[in-house]
C-alpha cells in the first residue's frame, strides 16, 4: 500500500484501500499462475478468456470493488471517489496485471465506458454501457492507423461517410486500417469505438473527425492479426490490426455528434490520464519487493547479494525513483480535485512523461538483480518492463507530453511577466 501519510483519507476509503490491498495480494497476484495455466499455448488462445477472470470478478464485486473508475456525477450507481483516491486504488490494482480486469477497471473498457456514460444517448447507454458496466460484453477503441503518424489525431483517415439504405433511411459507411486496437482480440470484445475522418474540408481540423458505435459483428469488420509488444501478444485481450470495409451501422451509432470526435476524445481520457501512471507505481512497487526478496536470499562471493553496497544502492535508488513517481501522480490529482482536470494539464502531462521512466528504472534493476531468471517467464519483471515500456508510447509518446509541458510552462512565464 502507499507510503503516504492517511492523515487526510477518511476511514471509510481507508477500508476500502484496505480491501482491495488484500483482494490484489492474495487473489490476483495468486491468480497469475492459473491464468497462464488456463491460457494455455497455440490458437486456443485467443478462443475463451482464462475463466479465472469471472472468478475473480464475481469476487471482486461481492467486495464492492468494482467500477470504482466510474463517477456518480457521470453514472448513477458511479462512486464518489476523488481523483486523488481512485489514483491511490490504481496504484494498488496495478501491482497484478489481474488487478484491473478483476475489478472492471481495466483499459480500454473503462474510458469506452466513460464516453457512453458521458455522451450515450440513453439507447447506446442501454445496449452497450450496460453489459460493460456489468463485464458481460468488452470493448475497443479503434483510432491508430498503420498509415499516418497518429499521435496527431488530425491525421487519421479511416472515412466515416453518410449513405441511403435500402428502407430509404440513412447509415454511415466507414472504411480503413487501423491497428494496436487492444481488447479487440478478445472473443468477448462486441463493438468498437471507431475515430474517422467525416469532413476532412472543414476549415477547422478539430471539426473534421467522428466517433461511431461498430458493432464487432457487423459485415465488413475483421480483425487480422494481433501486434506483439516485445514478442508478447497479450493473448486473449491483443492490441490488433483491424480493417473496416464498407462497415454499414445506423447514424444512430454516431457519439455525441458528426465533427466532434476530438470532444469525445477528450473527454474519454478525462482522469483517466492519471491512472495508468498510478499503476506504474504499483507495477514498480512490486519489483522493488521481488528484488529485495530476491537479494536476501541469493549469495555471491560468499556474501549474500543484499550485503554488497551496490546492491543497496539499486535499493535505495528505485525506493527514491518510486516516492518520487508516486508524489508526481498525486501532486496531478490532488491539483485535478481541486481545481479540475483542465486547469492540471501541466502536472498530468509532466507525470504522464516521467513516471513510466522512473518505474522502468526500478524494474530494470529488479530484472538485474534477478541474473538470466530476471528476462524469463519465471518471474513476472520481464512481461512488467514490456508493458510498462509501451506507456512511453502507448498513452502518447513522451514527446507530446513534453510539448504540452514546455507550451504551458511557457505560456505562464509570459503571463507572470506581463503582470
Ligand atoms: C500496447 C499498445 C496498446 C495500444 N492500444 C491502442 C488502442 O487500444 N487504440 C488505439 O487507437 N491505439 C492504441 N495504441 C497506439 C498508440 O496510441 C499509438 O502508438 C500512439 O498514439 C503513437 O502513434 P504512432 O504509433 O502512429 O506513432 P507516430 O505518431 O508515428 O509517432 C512516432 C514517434 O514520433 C515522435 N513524435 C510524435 N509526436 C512528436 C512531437 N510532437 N514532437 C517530437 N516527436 C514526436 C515520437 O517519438 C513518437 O514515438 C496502442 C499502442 C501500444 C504500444
Amino acid at each position: 500500500m502507499s507510503s503516504l501519510p492517511v492523515g487526510t483519507l477518511s476511514p471509510k476509503f481507508r477500508a476500502l484501500q484496505e480491501a482491495m490491498t488484500k483482494f490484489v495480494n492474495e487473489e490476483c497476484i495468486r491468480a497469475e499462475p492459473i491464468f497462464e495455466q488456463q491460457l494455455g499455448r497455440g490458437e486456443g488462445r485467443w478462443k475463451r478468456e482464462p475463466p479465472v477472470v469471472n472468478e475473480l470478478r464475481a469476487k471482486a464485486r461481492a467486495l464492492g470493488l468494482w467500477n470504482l473508475f466510474l463517477p456518480k456525477s457521470l453514472y448513477p450507481g458511479g462512486h464518489d471517489l476523488t481523483n486523488y483516491e481512485y489514483g491511490l486504488l490504481c496504484e494498488i490494482m496495478g501491482r497484478s496485471v489481474l488487478g484491473p480486469l478483476a475489478t472492471n477497471c481495466n483499459a480500454p473498457d473503462t474510458g469506452n465506458m466513460e464516453v457512453l456514460a458521458k455522451y450515450g444517448t440513453a439507447e447506446q447507454k442501454r445496449r452497450w454501457l450496460e453489459p460493460l458496466l456489468d463485464a458481460r460484453i468488452r470493448s475497443a477503441f479503434a483510432m491508430t492507423e498503420p498509415a499516418v503518424a497518429s499521435s496527431d489525431a488530425t491525421n487519421i483517415r479511416t472515412s466515416i461517410r453518410r449513405d441511403g439504405d435500402e428502407q430509404g433511411g440513412e447509415v454511415v459507411v466507414i472504411n480503413g486500417d487501423k491497428w494496436w486496437i487492444s481488447n479487440a482480440g478478445n472473443p468477448e470484445c462486441k463493438v468498437f469505438l471507431v475515430f474517422g475522418v467525416s469532413d476532412l474540408d472543414n476549415s477547422d481540423p478539430h471539426r473534421r473527425h467522428t466517433v461511431v458505435i461498430v458493432p464487432a459483428d457487423t459485415p465488413g469488420v475483421e480483425v487480422k492479426r494481433p501486434m506483439t509488444v516485445y514478442g508478447y501478444d497479450d493473448a486473449p485481450y491483443g492490441h490488433c490490426e483491424v480493417s473496416f470495409v464498407d462497415v454499414r451501422v445506423p447514424v444512430s451509432n454516431i457519439v455525441l455528434g458528426e465533427g466532434r470526435g476530438f470532444e469525445v476524445i477528450q473527454g474519454r481520457l478525462g482522469p483517466g490520464r492519471i491512472h495508468h501512471c498510478m499503476r506504474a507505481v504499483g507495477m514498480a512497487e512490486r519489483a522493488l519487493e521481488l528484488m529485495v526478496e530476491r537479494v536476501q536470499r541469493r549469495e555471491v562471493f560468499g556474501r549474500k547479494l543484499v550485503e554488497q553496497g551496490v546492491v543497496q544502492d539499486n535499493v535505495a535508488r528505485s525506493r527514491l525513483d518510486i516516492e518520487s513517481a508516486r508524489m508526481m501522480v498525486v501532486h496531478a490529482a490532488l491539483k485535478m480535485d481541486a481545481v479540475g482536470t483542465k486547469q492540471a494539464m501541466k502536472e498530468i502531462s509532466m507525470a504522464k512523461a516521467q513516471v513510466p521512466k522512473l518505474a522502468l528504472r526500478v524494474v530494470d534493476r529488479a530484472i538485474q538483480m534477478f541474473g538470466a531468471a530476471g528476462v524469463s517467464q519465471d518471474t513476472p519483471l520481464a512481461a512488467i518492463w514490456a508493458g510498462l515500456r509501451t506507456l512511453r508510447l502507448a498513452d502518447g509518446p513522451d514527446e507530446v507530453h513534453m510539448r504540452q509541458i514546455a507550451r504551458l510552462e511557457i505560456q505562464e512565464q509570459k503571463h507572470k511577466a506581463r503582470l
